[in-house]
């Protein structure tokens, strides 16, 4: 059993995640509202793809955007060197 290949059939999970930004229109893209962030900000300080985040094109694009805002009047770290947790 040298050439033991493991087929893992991988599952697509197509429950469509929808934008939470589009679901609730209560949440806002704000880069002073540090906390809805968060979310989008890997433990390293990146930016989740969308692919993961699940947001639309827009709303990832303005997420986007308020997390480099953020970044630039230091709210969030562009590192995890400079985590506070
Ligand atoms: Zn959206």
């Amino acid at each position: 059993m040298a050439n033991e290949r493991k087929f893992v059939p991988r599952r697509r999970f197509t429950r469509r995640k929808v934008c939470r930004f589009c679901a609730d229109s209560s949440l806002k893209i704000d880069y002073k509202e540090v906390r809805n962030l968060r979310f989008f900000i890997s433990e390293r300080g990146k930016i989740v793809p969308r692919r993961i985040s699940g947001n639309c094109a827009i709303h990832q694009r303005k997420v986007t955007e308020a997390i480099k805002q953020a970044r630039n009047i230091a709210i969030l770290p562009f590192t995890s060197a400079h985590s506070l947790d």
